[in-house]
């Protein structure tokens, strides 16, 4: 589904992406690991077209990343994206959130994104929140309309990139547990995470990153109990 080949990007003189040789299947779920600084969010949004990549293809569905205008768009709505700070629009109401990407870029009639971005808050436990602002929910609930209004778009794909890392602890499993009724459910994902509860759970494969590099690529079982290279092994003393 997302095929990345030789992806190399530089900023400056910094090599942040060397190489990389990546390829995502449909229905399959995909967490990056690594260290900060090696490369993940950069290679998020490459595959999102936030950030354009020197050199190296990424195609979805066969088709290269496009450029700008209206595929641009679309390509956004086919790769949705959560970030670790929910980018929610702060002047929209939650339900405004979800249908403005519909109503504009997908077309769907008002009413019909109404009715579609209510079973997706009630989906995710916050249909109760549909007329109030970003500002007025707690940062779980926000995360979980940030994830309603990617699944709005119907994409292909949804890029998570450290999507609990800014919650309160008590509210990290409420965004988990969406995520991984999701996984189960079907969706691509390809997720950037230091919740290790999360890859064991739900991913298929596991994507450890050091120095722009993918230095190692295993089930989560084989990764956590046998990661073969050095960096792997260390990067996981520190953390487990
Ligand atoms: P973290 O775990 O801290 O989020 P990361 O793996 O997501 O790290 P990236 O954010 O992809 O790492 O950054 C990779 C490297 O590129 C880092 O050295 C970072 O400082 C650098 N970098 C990222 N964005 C830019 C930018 N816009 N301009 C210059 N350098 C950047
Ligand atoms: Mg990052």
């Amino acid at each position: 589904l997302v095929v990345l080949t030789s992806v190399n990007k530089h900023f400056g003189s910094l090599h942040v992406l060397r190489d990389i040789d990546l390829t995502i299947h449909k229905g399959e779920v995909v967490v990056i690991l690594g260290p900060s600084g090696s490369g993940k969010s950069t290679l998020c949004r490459a595959i999102n077209r936030l950030e354009p990549i020197g050199s190296g293809t990424i195609t979805i569905d066969g088709v290269p990343l496009p450029e700008e205008g209206r595929a641009l768009a679309n390509l956004r709505a086919d790769v949705g994206m959560v970030f670790q700070s929910f980018n929610l629009f702060a002047h929209k109401t939650v339900l405004e959130n979800i249908t403005l990407g519909p109503t504009k870029v997908r077309k769907v009639p008002a009413a019909q994104a109404r009715t579609r971005a209510m079973e997706l808050l009630e989906r995710v436990g916050v249909a109760n929140q549909a007329d109030k602002y970003p500002a007025q929910l707690s940062g779980g609930q926000q995360q979980r309309v940030a994830i309603a209004r990617a699944l709005a778009m119907d994409p292909k794909v949804i890029l998570f990139d450290e999507p609990t890392s800014a919650l309160d602890p008590e509210m990290v499993n409420e965004v988990l547990d969406v995520m991984v009724t999701l996984a189960r459910g079907g969706m691509t994902m390809v997720v950037v995470t230091h919740e290790m509860g999360f890859a064991r759970k739900a991913a298929d494969r596991v994507v450890f990153m050091a120095d722009g590099q993918i230095v190692e690529e295993n089930t989560p079982a084989e990764f956590f109990t046998n990661p073969t290279t050095t960096r792997a092994q260390d990067f996981l003393s520190k953390i487990l």
